[in-house]
């Protein structure tokens, strides 16, 4: 059983306006917690003092609230509170993370609460961060961004247009020009450069080199950023990379960073790429791990770096459940 806590305000103290805002409260709780009727255990409602024209249950309960039990009671009167407020505790039965809703004046109530969640997952590679970040937006219901897959398109740019990539102009004309796009399509993300879906095309040896070295130049980085700070400023997203919880979204409120052996990471790329049937050795993914590691950690700028608050995770010798199932833990533990 979970308790979900929401908030509203009146514009005045009218039976009519009662209904509509604990009836919007309400079902705004509903729809976000994608809860059933059924799963609603009970309502208990309170309004401040200055309402008087009907009892918010009765509100609740002429807006379709009926197969639960309600109550209303009354708020004490406090200095400086907010006027015609009503609030509501639901407890309710649900798996997910839940979300509580504060509504008009009442969104000040709770400023912490923000309408768009983001949540900041980094490590080196194979660490499993991308894998989990997909599972954990698709079990909160928001959107994944790897952002390696973006650095990864800027160094397919680079690659396509025969430039020299230790030439920092002719990179830095590239990315001018660079016309980089995220879609999603049933929830996976593509990415889109110049209008061809490259998703599987930047997944090669020689484009994590590639894309390894082209992102330590800080105009990459700048472009890359300003993208990623817009896409998590729209829409509720779990974003990973080397730099988010350091220097993307260095307020982001759930930041992880998961780590792993050398060895381990090696051994998983190795197996996925056996999948794929690709064919690089053992020894060669590990050694191509241990030099990516090295400049992803020793460049200039947004160096990967675990941030000073964030939660670390070695997934060495965890599942990719058990990793998942610590990280909704911790966003549960906060929210
Ligand atoms: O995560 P992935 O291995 O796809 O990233 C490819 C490369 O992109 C990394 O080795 C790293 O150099 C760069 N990158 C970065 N900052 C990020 C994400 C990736 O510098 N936020």
């Amino acid at each position: 059983m979970k308790a979900i806590r929401g908030a509203t305000t009146l514009v005045s103290d009218t039976a009519e306006e009662v209904r509509k805002k604990v009836g919007e409260m309400l079902l705004q709780i509903v729809s976000e917690n994608k809860l059933n009727m059924s799963d609603i255990i009970c309502i208990m409602l309170s309004s401040t003092s200055d309402i008087h024209s009907i009892y918010p249950a009765k509100a609740a309960r002429e807006a379709g609230f009926s197969s639960c039990p309600l109550y209303s009671s009354l708020e004490p009167d406090m200095d400086g509170s907010l006027a015609l407020c009503v609030r509501a505790m639901l407890l309710v039965e649900t798996d997910k993370p839940v979300k509580h809703v504060y509504l008009h004046k009442a969104k000040a109530l709770r400023k912490d609460i923000a309408s768009v969640i983001n949540i900041a997952i980094d490590g080196p590679a194979g660490s499993g961060k991308s894998t989990v970040a997909a599972i954990i937006a698709e079990k909160l219901d928001i959107l994944s961004l790897d952002t390696g897959a973006m650095y990864r398109a800027t160094a397919l740019k680079c690659l396509k247009s025969g430039i020299d990539y230790a030439e920092k102009d002719q990179v830095k004309h590239a990315v001018e020009n660079i016309n980089l796009r995220v879609e999603y399509k049933d929830g996976k993300q593509l990415t889109l450069l110049d209008g061809e879906d490259v998703s599987g095309e930047i997944r090669t040896p020689q484009i994590s080199m590639l894309s390894s070295y082209v992102s330590s130049y800080p105009f990459v980085r700048d472009k890359m950023v300003q993208i990623q700070r817009r896409i998590a400023s729209e829409v509720s997203c779990v974003l990973d990379g080397r730099d988010i919880g350091t220097n993307v979204l260095p307020d982001c409120p759930f930041k992880f960073y998961l780590t792993a052996t050398p060895e381990v990471r090696a051994e998983r790329r190795f197996e996925q790429d056996k999948i794929k049937g690709t064919s690089q050795t053992y020894e060669q993914i590990l050694e191509e791990i241990n030099e990516r590691d090295k400049q992803d950690k020793n460049r200039a700028v947004a160096p990967l770096k675990c941030a000073a608050d964030a939660t670390v995770i070695d997934t060495s010798y965890m599942t990719i459940e058990e990793v998942v199932a610590q990280i909704l833990a911790k966003i549960q533990e906060k929210i």
